[in-house]
């Protein structure tokens, strides 16, 4: 794999858009370079793509829908096509987990036990779930039969984040594909690899046209796209900033929308809870994809009775997560995105302290390694819950810890937030979990267990973490049209309007 990475650092790979069923050759109006974060060398030359291209690209989609054999195409042609890409993906799976780890500096053995696999579900999941999916009939209204349908959308733009490109994405392409839409995709400029190969080895699986492939920056490419007159929706997973950007966007033309975005998700632990399992889960609720997680559960309340015990074990824990080349087997935590990344880390340290929280451990940019955007996995004992490193999405790895002695307590400071994505809850008291499963104020609520996405169940947020949800019934509402047909089943009595008395 180090030969193969120093081969793509020696001749870096070339990112263009996808078409009308061809890579596109137009000559490019900006060139942007796309970083390993380890190494932080080029892998990668991104073509971004102009408005221009844009509109090439939503063009052919449009031609796709209207006139192309996908819209009409029946629930098994489109199952046909889904299980062939989740093949293709499974078939390159080792090679999109390099392409991967290369590219967002995400642990491999993350990216080949979880993204690349679950890349390849979404589009199992999918072609499964369209054979059951129906509609609905009343027949309550004597005379009347009223039926509710689901048509597909028409063109959807499908942009993703970089924290888990292709299995996010690749939700979002089985969810639009699935309900007979054609689509144009646009990955985060920063990580376009994956699903720039996906296109590529899933070649003569579509009708030309269904799926296309834009990239380039949020406010040339991303804006040209959902502010393009032909896309009928936007599904779209990032920060709440920017979807709040799209959402004013796509205002003017009464545009429909998805969206997944950021979160603070509280971590609750009860003094009953099983022990060994909440501190592995909030280990791993903080610090897996290098912490860089909408779904991070790295806002801990601890009750009192127990919270000296936890926070030692969970610091020195911390501090002995195995930082390194996430190429590496055994390496738990890479490096950070990219350096903007990094110094927002330190950042959210340093106003920590100003505030008044505690070093547990980390805090600073880790100096062991001669390259790569790397952070200290980092842990604070926070004063209050009022302070940034409690209130604002930091999207790394650290973990803010606060105490806290009663149930109507902690529940009140975990909606005590903008967002309301996940709530995560331990105890062993069956009663109290679904009292505070009930209370929180967020899309999930896991209780003694971990991060864990559930694609039959709806994944999004309340307040500012998203509309809209991702999975079966929420990806069928987001990427169809509902549609009302009554039929008179017998003459009606009508009045005679006009008719004289
Ligand atoms: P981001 O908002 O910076 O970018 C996301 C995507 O939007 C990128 O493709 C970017 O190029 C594009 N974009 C930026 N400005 C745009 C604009 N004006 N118009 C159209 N597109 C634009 O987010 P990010 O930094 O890539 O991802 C991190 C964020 O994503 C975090 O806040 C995280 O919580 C969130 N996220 C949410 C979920 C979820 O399911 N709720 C999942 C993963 C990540």
């Amino acid at each position: 794999m180090q030969t193969r990475r120093n081969e793509i650092s020696r001749h870096p790979l070339v990112i263009r858009g996808y078409v009308g069923g061809r890579f596109t050759d137009a000559s490019p109006t900006e060139e942007i370079a796309v970083i390993d974060p380890a190494t932080e060398q080029r892998v990668a030359t991104l073509y971004e793509s102009s408005a221009e291209e844009v509109d090439r690209a939503v063009i052919a989609a449009r031609t796709a829908f209207d006139r192309g054999p996908w819209g009409r195409a029946t629930v098994a042609e489109r199952q046909k096509a889904l299980l062939a890409i989740h093949d293709a993906i499974l078939a390159h799976a080792e090679e999109l987990a390099f392409l991967e780890t290369i590219n967002t500096g995400i642990p491999l053995s993350q990216t080949r036990n979880v993204h690349i696999p679950r890349a390849a579900y979404n589009f199992r999941f999918f072609a499964e779930y369209i054979n059951q999916a129906g509609g609905e009939v009343f027949t309550q209204e004597p005379g009347l039969m009223s039926l509710v349908t689901y048509e597909p959308i028409g063109v959807c733009a499908l942009i993703g984040p970089w924290n888990m490109p292709l299995g996010l994405t690749a939700m979002k392409i089985a969810g639009a594909l699935a309900f007979g839409n054609a689509c144009v995709v646009k990955p985060s400029e920063l990580t376009p690899l994956t699903v720039t190969r996906l296109f590529e080895i899933i070649e003569g699986i579509l009708p030309e046209g269904v799926m296309n492939l834009v990239n380039g920056r949020g406010p040339v490419t991303g804006t040209a796209l959902v502010s393009h007159p032909g896309i009928d929706m936007v599904s779209f997973t990032g920060g709440t900033v920017t979807g709040s950007a799209i959402l004013a966007s796509l205002a003017k033309g009464i545009k429909g929308s998805a969206m997944e975005l950021g979160g603070k998700s509280a971590n609750i632990v009860f003094a009953d809870a099983d022990f060994d399992q909440a501190l592995d889960a909030a280990l791993m609720s903080s610090f897996m994809n290098n912490g860089q997680m909408c779904l991070a559960g790295s806002r801990i309340f601890i009750e009192r009775k127990i919270a000296e015990r936890f926070i030692d074990a969970f610091s020195r824990r911390v501090g002995a997560l195995k930082i390194g080349d996430p190429l590496q087997e055994g390496t738990e935590i890479g490096p950070m995105i990219n350096s903007a990344q990094r110094e927002r880390m330190a950042r959210y340290a340093e106003s920590g302290l100003s505030e008044g929280a505690t070093l547990l451990c980390g805090g600073h940019r880790f100096s062991g390694l001669a390259t790569g955007y790397y952070f200290e996995p980092t842990a604070m004992l926070a004063p209050s819950n009022d302070v940034a490193i409690c209130r604002e999405e930091i999207f790394g790895p650290f973990a803010a810890i606060q105490v806290f002695d009663e149930e109507d307590e902690v529940i009140a400071k975990a909606n005590e937030s903008d967002f309301g994505l996940v709530g995560y809850v331990w105890t062993q008291d069956l009663q109290r979990s679904m009292r505070a499963a009930s209370a929180l104020r967020t899309g999930t609520v896991l209780v003694n267990t971990p991060i864990i996405r559930d694609l039959r169940t709806g994944f999004g947020g309340y307040k500012q973490s998203g509309l809209g949800r991702e999975g079966a019934k929420g990806s069928q509402a987001m990427f169809t049209e509902m549609k009302t047909t009554i039929i008179a089943r017998a003459p009606r009595t009508l009045p005679r309007m006009g008719a004289g008395a």
